[in-house]
């Protein structure tokens, strides 16, 4: 089955209440399928902690079922979090299959290696065990989803050379960024020969809500444009990027998305100059490089927002200069009268979410900042 080379992902499913991850607008997510379904598109990539669970049963719900089983292809992956004694890495793909109502996946990942998470992955002999998926026929292929830094992923490549493919998250911005290695990370999986699957493109929406300055610069270069489609053509141009995963939350975003991608065309090296400038631009903007996966609500005790008030303070910082008011604080001011919902003042500092951050950030730290901003605490 021939593949385009953008993956519909499953992790920011429009919500029809913006705190609540399981109130999925299962209407607009049936018509966005259907839309990306009838251009072609076929790669759907989601994942057990994706909306507390809902994304895999949403593949169930708008996917399986009316569509040919051939027509559409699954990712799903075996996170370390959920396994104990008594819910073994068997346990879990057994429910991953009901809930997503497929009798087998076509790309099996183990999710999220990194220096926390490898020791449960190789307690519970997870390698192994999907390596015996691939044997049974119950996954067609496997890789693993990395957040860690490129010295693990040699590791782990080499002890486990069966693996096909890596997922990385890429970006412009974090292709060079001390923090994320995405660059050294591509290139390790390019000598292992592996494929990469490109995660996180547009950095959590980050490189769709640019400053003004990168907004004109890419205007200048092609005013049809959108800044989001700069950031996936960026990922997809890389030679061994195998799909890149867009995370897409209402059709307005896939429509772009598919705009630009349907005959998908690399960046030359004159619009490769012009990231490279972005890139530039943004890095003397951004407070908080969240991607708003969030990891790290998952075992937060106060239930603090921490993606949502950090995208609050990274956009507030970057219209503060020149707007008198503001709509990330009424925003935010509205977390703080909203019950059960934790704002950044909220957070007792147990350090739960830091261990779960792909992005390695000070997560408590960065809370201060926004409390002192927002809440003046
Ligand atoms: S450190 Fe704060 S934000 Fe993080 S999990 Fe603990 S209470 Fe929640
Ligand atoms: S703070 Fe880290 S774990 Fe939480 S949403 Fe942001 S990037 Fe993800």
């Amino acid at each position: 089955m021939e593949q385009k080379k953008l993956g519909f992902g499953m992790m920011r499913l429009p919500l029809t209440d913006p705190n609540d991850q399981k109130s999925i607008d299962v209407a607009q997510v049936q018509q966005m399928v259907d839309e990306y379904m009838a251009k072609g598109f076929n790669y759907f990539d989601t994942a057990w902690m994706y909306h507390r669970g809902v994304s895999e049963t949403m593949v169930k719900e708008c996917l399986v079922g009316k569509y040919p089983r051939e027509s559409y292809t699954v990712t799903d992956k075996l996170p370390d979090y959920i396994l104990r004694p008594d819910r073994t890495p068997q346990d879990v793909f057994k429910t991953q299959l009901e809930r997503t109502g497929l009798d087998y996946f076509d790309y099996y990942l183990i999710h999220d290696t990194n220096a926390a998470s490898i020791g449960t992955f190789e307690d519970y002999h997870c390698f192994e065990f999907v390596e015996g998926l691939l044997e049974k026929g119950l996954v067609k292929h496997i890789g693993l989803s990395h957040h860690d830094g490129p010295e693990l992923l040699e590791e782990i490549l080499k002890r486990h050379p069966n693996f096909e493919f890596v997922q990385l998250q890429i970006n412009y911005l974090d292709w060079d960024s001390l923090g994320v290695r995405a660059r050294e990370c591509y290139e390790v999986a390019v000598k292992y020969g592996k494929k990469v699957l490109v995660m996180e493109p547009v950095k959590g929406g980050t490189l769709a809500a640019v400053p003004d300055t990168v907004k004109n610069l890419f205007k200048e270069a092609e005013p049809d444009m959108s800044p989001a489609s700069w950031a996936v053509r960026f990922a997809a141009s890389l030679p061994e990027v195998y799909m890149v995963l867009s995370g897409m939350s209402n059709l307005e975003q896939l429509r772009d998305n598919m705009s630009y991608m349907e005959d998908f065309r690399p960046l030359d090296e004159k619009e490769m100059a012009v990231v490279r400038k972005a890139t530039d631009l943004i890095n003397e903007n951004i407070a908080i490089p969240c991607t708003g996966c969030n990891y790290c609500t998952v075992d937060c005790p106060m239930n603090v927002q921490i993606p949502t008030v950090f995208s609050l303070y990274n956009a507030d910082l970057q219209e503060a200069d020149f707007k008198p008011w503001s709509s990330h604080e009424e925003l935010y001011n509205n977390l703080v009268i909203t019950e059960g919902i934790g704002v950044a003042s909220d957070c007792i500092e147990c350090g739960a979410c830091e261990d779960r951050c792909p992005q390695h950030l000070a997560i408590r730290e960065h809370l201060k900042e926004v409390a002192a901003h927002f809440e003046g605490k």
